[in-house]
């Protein structure tokens, strides 16, 4: 696991929204009910090819005898789904006003009020 970056979802958020904005420009109104729902059916489907990956490998359709360099390029392409499904979400909650850092913060503490002795010793 990398160091986290001063990056936040919140500027994640705004970039991929103003890029979603200028790609849907003509077919979509941003954050009307139709683009809220072309996110929510694009995370869905993004997620379902994360699924799929995941079956293609419990099913062995990449086996047991993977080089690491094999693992590699699998390890890869579920990376690139699960961004993809994350940036649909992204946008989903942008279009719902929705701030995810804040959404992750209250996620955090859940887990820290749920299971205490996660929480660190700061
Ligand atoms: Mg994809």
């Amino acid at each position: 696991m990398t160091e986290p970056t001063m990056r936040t979802l919140t500027a994640y958020q705004h970039d991929l929204f103003e890029a979603h904005e200028k790609i849907i420009s003509g077919v979509l109104e941003p954050s009307t009910k139709e683009d809220i729902i072309f996110c929510a059916l694009g995370a869905a489907g993004e997620a379902g090819e994360v699924a799929n990956l995941i079956k293609k490998m419990w099913r062995e359709d990449y086996g047991n005898t993977l080089s690491s360099g094999e693992w590699e390029v699998f390890r890869l392409k579920v990376a690139e789904e699960i961004t993809d499904t994350m940036v649909y979400l992204m946008l989903l909650a942008t279009n719902m006003n929705i701030n995810l850092d804040q959404s992750m913060e209250d996620a955090l503490e859940k887990v820290y009020t749920r299971w205490p002795e996660t929480r660190p010793k700061r």
